[in-house]
C-alpha cells in the first residue's frame, strides 16, 4: 500500500463516516468474485538489476563507489534534492532534471530502468552495445534502453564515428551536383578524348565540345605514339585546339604525350582517376561512337556512311548539326540537296554559346535533383578511400589539386588523386604509420585503457604538419568556413559539430 501511493503527494484528513458518501457506499458493496486476492502489495513492480550477470554487477557496484561524482549523487537521492538546480555541485547539476527518476538498487544508481553507469566503465560499456557495430542511430536506441550518463549520446557519437569497420563498410556518398565544363566560345577549341573497346578491338575517340563532332579511330596499339599520330592528324585537319581533356591513361600521361602537348601547343587536363564521369563529355561521345558502330553491324550498313548523316543531324533550330557549327556549312551525303543549301553559312557563336549553356543547364536541373553538395576536405585531414570493397583505405589530404573535387590523398607513403565523390572524411586518428614521415605528431596513442587515442581537429593536424614560419593557406576559397564547420575534439574528448547558422 505505502509503495503504491508513494507516487501521489497528498494529505490525510480524518472524517467521519457520515461524511464520506462515497466510501461508505462502496464498502457496503458486495464483491462479484470473491476469490478475487486482496493481498496488498502483492503486484507492485520490482525494479530490480538481475538482467546484469554476479560478475558485472560486482563490478558496477565497485566502480560506483569509486566514482566520486556518482557517490555525491547517491548521497544526494538519499538526502533529497534541493529545489533549485544552481544549490547543487557543478558536477551533479546535469542529474537535476532526471531527478525524479534517479533511485539507488543494489549499491547502483538507476535512471528508472537505465543502470546509470560510473565514468570509468562508460567506453567499456559503448564497445560493448556497438558489438556487430550497428550503426549510430541503432547503437543510441540500444544504449538508451539500458543504460544512462549524462553525456551519453555524444559519447557515442564519438566512438562510431572513430570506428573503422563502420567507416570503411559504409556506402559511397550520393552523387554530386554536376559540374558543368567550361563552354568554348569557338568551334574546335576544347575537345576531349577516349580510348574504348568495342568487338575485342580499341579505339579513339575525339569530340568537340563546342559542336559535338566526333572522329573515332581504329587504334593498331594502346601506345602513345599511335594515340597522337590519330591525334596528330585530326588537329592538321581542325586545327590545335586550346584545351584537350583526356582521363589517365598512360598514353596521356607519358612523356611523349607531354612533348606532344608542348610542341602543339594546348593545355591538357587529365580527369581524377577512379572517376570517369569528369570526362563525361569524352564519356558522352564513347556512348554515342558504340552505338553507332553497333547499330551499323546489326544492320549491315557503312558505319562512315552513319556517321555521316549523324553530324548532319541538327540539334535545333539554334545549334544546327555538329557539321554546321564546326564547319558553317552541310556536307553532303546521298540525299538529293539544294546547292544553296551546301554554301557556307556562318553561326552566331554567342547565341550558340547561350543555348548551350541552356541546355547544359537544364539537364543540371534534372540531375542536381538527386544529388547532394559534399563539403571540401581540409588539408591533413583524416579521410578514407573508396575502393571496390569499401572505404578501406585510410590516409591523410594532402592537397587540392587543379582538376574540380579532386584531391591529393596519402596512403601508406603513396599518393592518390581521387574525385571528392571517393574521399570519405572520417573523425578516426590519423594513420599510425604516418607518426614517422614529416607530416608527423597526428597521432598520440596512451597506454591506458580509459583514455582510448588522443584526436585531432583538422585544424591541429594542419597546424602540426605545417612548418613552422610558412603561411596557413585554405584549400580553396571555401574553406574558411570549412574550417568552421568541421567537427572539432574538445579538450574532455567530445566531438562538437558547430551549427552553421550560428557561425556568421
Ligand atoms: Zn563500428
Amino acid at each position: 500500500m505505502m509503495l503504491r501511493l508513494q507516487k501521489y503527494n497528498f494529505t490525510i484528513t480524518y472524517k467521519k463516516g457520515k461524511h464520506m458518501f462515497l466510501a461508505d457506499t462502496l464498502s457496503r458493496s458486495p464483491r462479484d468474485s470473491p476469490d478475487e486476492h486482496t493481498d496488498d502489495g502483492a503486484d507492485f513492480e520490482v525494479m530490480s538489476v538481475q538482467h546484469i550477470s554476479s560478475s558485472r554487477l560486482k563490478e558496477l557496484q565497485t566502480h560506483t563507489a569509486q566514482d566520486p561524482v556518482l557517490q555525491r549523487l547517491w548521497s544526494i537521492i538519499k538526502s533529497g534534492w534541493p529545489c533549485s538546480q544552481s544549490k547543487l555541485p557543478a558536477e551533479i547539476r546535469e542529474y537535476f532534471p532526471f531527478r525524479d527518476e534517479l533511485t539507488v538498487d543494489e549499491d547502483i544508481l538507476m535512471k528508472g530502468q537505465r543502470t546509470v553507469i560510473p565514468e570509468s566503465l562508460r567506453s567499456e560499456y559503448i564497445t560493448i552495445i556497438h558489438r556487430g557495430h550497428p550503426g549510430l542511430d541503432a547503437t543510441k536506441r540500444r544504449a538508451r534502453g539500458i543504460v544512462f550518463w549524462p553525456s551519453l549520446t555524444k559519447d557515442i557519437e564519438k566512438e562510431v564515428l572513430s570506428c573503422s569497420v563502420c567507416n570503411s563498410m559504409k556506402p559511397h556518398p550520393q552523387k554530386e551536383p554536376l559540374h558543368l565544363h567550361h563552354i568554348p566560345d569557338l568551334p574546335w577549341s576544347s575537345v576531349a578524348t577516349d580510348i574504348f573497346e568495342w568487338n575485342g578491338q580499341y579505339y579513339l575517340v575525339l569530340v568537340d565540345l563546342y559542336s559535338g563532332w566526333f572522329e573515332i579511330d581504329l587504334l593498331r596499339d594502346l601506345s602513345s605514339s599511335t594515340v597522337i599520330t590519330k591525334l596528330k592528324r585530326h588537329f592538321s585537319v581542325h586545327g590545335s585546339p586550346h584545351k584537350v581533356f583526356s582521363d589517365n591513361g598512360t598514353q596521356f600521361t607519358s612523356q611523349q604525350f607531354k612533348e606532344f602537348v608542348a610542341a602543339w601547343d594546348f593545355t591538357h587536363t587529365t580527369s581524377t582517376p577512379e572517376y570517369p564521369q569528369a570526362n563525361g563529355l569524352a564519356e558522352r561521345a564513347v556512348r554515342s561512337a558504340k552505338h553507332l558502330m553497333e547499330k551499323s553491324k546489326r544492320d549491315g550498313s557503312d558505319v562512315f556512311q552513319n556517321l555521316l548523316n549523324l553530324r548532319n543531324v541538327p540539334r535545333d533550330q539554334t545549334l544546327c548539326s555538329p557539321a554546321e557549327r564546326l564547319m558553317s556549312r552541310q556536307t553532303r551525303t546521298s540525299l538529293p540537296i539544294s546547292k544553296s543549301i551546301l554554301v557556307p553559312a556562318s553561326k552566331n557563336n554567342v547565341a550558340v554559346k547561350n543555348q548551350i549553356s541552356k541546355k547544359r543547364h537544364c539537364q543540371k536541373t534534372y540531375y542536381d535533383k538527386s544529388s547532394r553538395t559534399l563539403r571540401p576536405l581540409l588539408q591533413g585531414e583524416v579521410v578514407r578511400l573508396a575502393t571496390s570493397k569499401g572505404h578501406d583505405r585510410i590516409g591523410l589530404v594532402k592537397q587540392l589539386c587543379d582538376e574540380p573535387r579532386s584531391y591529393l590523398v596519402e596512403v601508406e607513403g603513396r599518393e592518390y588523386r581521387r574525385n571528392r565523390k571517393h574521399i570519405l572524411p572520417v573523425a578516426e586518428p590519423p594513420p599510425q604509420k604516418l607518426d614517422h614521415s614529416e607530416m608527423s605528431l597526428p597521432f598520440v596513442q596512451t597506454p591506458s585503457a580509459e583514455s582510448k587515442h588522443k584526436f585531432f581537429t583538422p585544424n591541429e593536424v594542419k597546424e602540426q604538419c605545417t612548418p613552422q614560419g610558412t603561411e596557413k593557406k585554405p584549400l580553396n576559397e571555401h574553406s574558411t568556413k570549412v574550417l568552421s564547420t568541421a567537427p572539432y575534439v574538445t579538450r574532455a574528448g567530445r566531438i562538437c559539430k558547430p551549427n552553421p547558422k550560428y557561425l556568421e
